[in-house]
């Protein structure tokens, strides 16, 4: 009987992997199997654009690949049972499988702020961001958009947006001293002036209470809004979430130096559900990725894989689409901002779609 490698997720970690394996030369008796909702990878990365109406939806989708070892089931996953080694889906019979990569992205963390889930817009799967899309788009001139949360997706947010809509009022609010408070300030320095300048509002220090429709509230006041975006928090999707295995204080899944889950080396966990020493990355899930298809070589060749330590190349940034920062991208420590990083992003973006990242 056939061996089931089953892939959950065909994002940035989940596509690493297939791409990986189907590389090489896989045996018969395995079957390489990748699951998703969606029939194509969505270019998460650039969510923010597709949110702000600059870039057409078609634009974000790359196609999986295909190969006649590669076998695709679109189905909405909806839970997993690791020790009967079964994958539940909405619509269909359950999947069973030998080896299990979890590659599942992640999903907004609201902490606890009533009425966030129900009532903020979010830009964390594809198809809540057309939500989003349309959400914003359709406001009439004037109206109030609020960016709850000053990291990096809410700061290319504020800023495609206003590009895209100079017509709207535009906050960014931040429970932080600043927006990217995690940054050099010199990068934190040049964004804060590039919002001045475009008139995008920043609002420090400001922990909501409540979201309602038209309105957010903090300790001790409540502020109008049309339209609210949330951006302040990822953690685990949902069906890792209720994984009973361990995990660390972000809900990420705690793994051994093979990406397995500890007790279970059937099962691999990749990209944003899974506790690596970096913040949650799409170039941290394709190298993670890369490594797990290697592990999964050296248990076919009966060989102790050997990993190298996982070297990021730094982070870049949008701001519209003239403008931009990168940290650590020309060496460690070095900041960029302004046209040069933005050049550098769009050419990522451009290999990512063309299969050349
Ligand atoms: C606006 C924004 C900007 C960002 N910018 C950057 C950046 O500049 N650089 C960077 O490195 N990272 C960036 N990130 C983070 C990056 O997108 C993620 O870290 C990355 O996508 C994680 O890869 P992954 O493989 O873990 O998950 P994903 O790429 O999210 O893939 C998960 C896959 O699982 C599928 N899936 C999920 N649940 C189910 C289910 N129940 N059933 C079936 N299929 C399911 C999804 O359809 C998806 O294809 C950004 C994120 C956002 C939102």
């Amino acid at each position: 009987m056939s061996k089931n490698i089953v892939i959950l997720g065909g994002g940035y970690g989940g596509i690493a992997v297939t791409k990986q394996l189907l590389q090489g030369q896989i045996p018969e008796d395995n079957r390489i199997i990748l699951v998703d909702r969606m029939p194509f990878q969505g270019l998460k990365t650039e969510y923010y654009a597709l949110a702000s109406g600059t870039i057409a939806d078609a634009d974000l989708r790359v196609p999986f690949p295909s190969d006649p070892r590669l076998s695709i089931y679109y189905e909405e996953i909806i839970s997993l049972d690791i020790h009967k080694r079964l994958i539940y889906f909405r619509d269909n019979e359950p999947l069973d499988f030998d080896q299990l990569i979890i590659s599942l992205g992640c999903t907004d963390r609201y902490h606890g702020v009533p009425g966030a889930e129900l009532y903020a817009n979010s830009l964390q799967s594809f198809a809540s961001t057309r939500i989003t899309y349309q959400n914003i788009n359709n406001l009439s001139p004037y109206r109030q958009v609020s960016i709850v949360g000053g990291g990096l997706s809410g700061v290319e947010l504020a800023a495609e947006l206003r590009e895209s809509r100079p017509d709207l009022n535009i906050r960014i609010i931040d429970r932080g001293a600043s927006i990217l408070s995690t940054f050099p300030n010199k990068l934190i320095d040049y964004v804060q002036q590039w919002f001045y300048e475009h008139e995008v509002e920043m609002l420090s220090h400001i922990s909501l209470t409540r979201v309602e429709p038209g309105l957010l509230s903090m300790s001790e006041q409540s502020i109008h809004t049309d339209a609210t975006v949330w951006t302040a928090g990822i953690q685990p999707s949902r069906i890792v979430q209720h994984l009973d295995v361990d995990k660390d204080t972000q809900g990420r899944v705690l793994l051994n130096e093979w990406h397995q889950i500890p007790g279970s080396p059937h099962v691999y966990v990749v990209g944003d559900c899974a506790s690596l020493p970096y913040a949650p990355s799409g170039q941290a899930a394709e190298a993670q990725g890369l490594q797990v298809a290697e592990v999964i070589r050296a248990s076919w060749l009966g060989k102790q894989p050997k990993l190298g330590k996982i070297k990021l190349k730094g982070m870049l940034g949008s701001l519209g689409k003239k403008t931009g920062f990168g940290v650590d991208v020309i060496g460690k420590n070095t900041v960029l901002v302004g046209r040069v990083p933005r050049v550098i992003k769009s050419g990522v973006l451009w290999m990512a779609k063309h299969h050349l990242g």
